[in-house]
Order: C-alpha cells, then structure tokens, then sequence
C-alpha cells in the first residue's frame, strides 16, 4: 500500500466516520475535483464531464466561489454536488478551532452543502469532532497527484488504474497548479474506469 495515493488504515481509524471510501460491494467509483472553481480550467472540466455523461462533487474553495458565481452556477447546472472546502484553502493544524470554524462558515455562506472536505488533509481531531456535527467529512481513497509538478500526466492516469477499487472516493484539482497534467490525462482516466465497468456515483 502507498502511503500517498491511497491513505494508510490507521490515518482513516482516527476520525471515525469520515468518508474515505463508499460502498466496497457496488462496482461504483465517484470522482471529486478540489479548489476550484476558476475560469481557467473548471469549465473545461465540466466540458469534459459533459461529453462523457459523468457525474462528480466539486470541493469548492469559498473564496473562488464568491469571484466565480458564474461557474459556481454552471456546476450546480450540469447536475454535480458541491461540498465546502473552506473559504481560504487553509490548513487545519495552523489554525485554532474557532478560527478554522469561522473560515469554513464563512464558506457556507457561498456554498450550501452538508459535505465538507479539509484542504490538504490538515485537520485537528477538535476540528474534526466539531466539523462532523453539521458536516459528512470526505477525505478519499485514491490521490492522483495532478497537483505534484514532479508527475507527468501517465503517473496520474498509472495512480488511478493502480489503486482505484469499488467505492473509491478519487481526488482531481481544478486548480491553476494541476491543470496541465489534468487536461492530459482527465479523459484517459475516464475511459479507463468506464473500461473496467465502473458506474460514477454522487457522494449524498
Ligand atoms: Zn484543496
């Protein structure tokens, strides 16, 4: 097992009943993207979801939301859940639990969703317990590193064939920094779930 593509069991025993992975049985996979939205390449994504009928959850920053209502609305539009990922991009641990709280509320203000997903995985266990009572936490089961500058767009698709199983819940950034390893490899990764049978769920 990897431990940065695919989470480690203990990391997910510490916050129990956080998301990591659905439903083991059901051939199911359900892809997220993380950071966006921007005019620079979430429309392209949801072209892309377009053309291949898929449906998927945006972890939107509050911040890009409140800048890109516009694409924010198309989102909703095309079908897909949203979920919050606070409103700056911040880090859990740098952060005391009021502040952070008050962050990912400010959020909540753009973003009306009950799934919230912590930016780089930081959260304290405080964060966490007080999170959980408004919020399902959704961390994941497959990181397909489109954000690491030292990937080439085969890794990304190689992280996806390699570690992707039933109920995995995979990690994509809609972000300035992933963006040109995700236009190359996005509909590779698609097509290669669609070959092995894969259905897209929606994260609920
Ligand atoms: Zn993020």
């Amino acid at each position: 097992m990897n431990l940065i593509q695919q989470p480690p069991f203990m990391l997910r025993w510490a916050y129990p009943g956080a998301v990591w992975r659905l439903d083991k049985i059901s051939k199911t996979v359900y892809l997220t993207f993380d950071d966006g939205p921007i005019p620079d390449v979430t429309p392209w994504v949801l072209e892309v979801l377009k053309q291949e009928n898929v449906k998927a959850t945006f972890f939107c920053v509050g911040e890009n939301v409140e800048n890109h209502l516009d694409i924010y609305n198309a989102i909703l539009k095309d079908g897909h859940r949203v979920g919050n990922h606070s409103f700056h991009h911040i880090r859990g641990r740098k952060f005391k639990l009021n502040d952070y709280l008050e962050d990912v509320q400010k959020s909540a203000d753009f973003i009306s969703s009950n799934l919230f997903r912590p930016p780089y995985g930081s959260l304290t266990i405080g964060q966490y317990k007080a999170l959980k009572k408004n919020y399902k936490i959704i961390f994941w089961d497959v990181l397909t590193e489109d954000y690491n500058q030292e990937k080439t767009p085969e890794d990304c698709l190689n992280n996806v064939k390699k570690f992707t199983r039933n109920g995995s819940v995979i990690v994509f950034h809609d972000s300035i920094k992933a963006a040109e390893r995700l236009r190359n490899f996005l509909s590779a990764a698609i097509q290669h779930l669609k070959q092995q049978g894969y259905a897209f769920g929606l994260i609920d």
